[in-house]
């Protein structure tokens, strides 16, 4: 998309722990100076977050705009860079249905920015871009958050079970996370692993695209059964 519009694109690898490199972030903000920043906290896919004050640094030492994709912070337990708008200009952030609202099916996701902001934008958004239903919906559960913060908590325990029990499981190695997935790896190949997990009917994603998470998987919390079933299957194939 960068290319598309005559950019630049400089990333910024994470380090080797998985964390931000917020040091390197801020040394190529300073070289650069981009007009355009984009940060994913809590970030897909290696699930960890940045700290709250590194944000704010990194907000406050861009000479653009700043994006920061929070499409998992109702798991989060960094603040959001929310707090952040009335004294910075330059910062966008974005929000989704997908995650924890569970609601990927209707496609709805939103920035929240300054209004001078917001009213450029408008100018070239589509029109009929949400359906009327969509709308309502995501209105309805934007102004009633308590209806979903028993779910968040329910998956937040479900994940953290789902960790501990994955920890246990002999030569699994578990990353730390905050947010409702685990990156693990194992001894055995990814490829074949997941294809046998596949086959007992458990899906979960390679993460070996990316050259830092290679020899990862990452599987998302679900209901109880459905990582029970999920455990059960692992420990049948690493375990045996
Ligand atoms: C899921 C996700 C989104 C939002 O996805 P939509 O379903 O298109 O709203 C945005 N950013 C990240 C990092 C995500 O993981």
């Amino acid at each position: 998309m960068i290319h598309l519009h005559g950019g630049q694109a400089v990333s910024i690898t994470c380090r080797s722990d998985f964390q931000f490199d917020v040091g390197a972030m801020l040394d190529a903000i300073e070289t650069n100076r981009p007009n355009l920043v984009i940060l994913t906290t809590p970030n897909n896919p290696t699930g960890l977050a940045m700290p709250f004050s590194d944000v704010e640094k990194i907000v406050r030492a861009a000479p653009g705009f700043v994006v920061v994709d929070e499409a998992y912070h109702e798991f989060n337990t960094e603040a959001s860079a929310l707090s952040l708008l009335d004294d910075c200009p330059n910062l966008i952030v974005m929000r989704t249905l997908s995650k924890a609202f569970g609601l990927a099916g209707l496609r709805l996701g939103f920035m929240v920015a300054r209004p001078e902001i917001i009213s450029e934008m408008m100018k070239s958004r589509l029109p009929f871009m949400v359906d009327r239903m969509s709308e309502q919906v995501a209105l309805l559960l934007l102004r009633n958050q308590e209806l979903v913060k028993d779910r968040v908590q329910i998956i937040l325990n479900n994940t953290r079970t789902l960790k501990e029990a994955l920890s246990s499981i002999d030569g699994v190695e578990v990353r730390p996370t905050n947010t409702n997935f685990v990156l693990f790896r194992t001894s055995a190949d990814p490829a074949t692993l997941l294809n046998e997990l596949a086959d007992k009917g458990v899906l979960v994603r390679n993460m070996g695209g990316y050259p830092e998470l290679v020899g990862f998987l990452r599987v998302t919390s679900g209901t109880e059964d459905e990582n029970k079933a999920f455990l059960e299957a692992l420990n049948s194939i690493v375990g045996k």
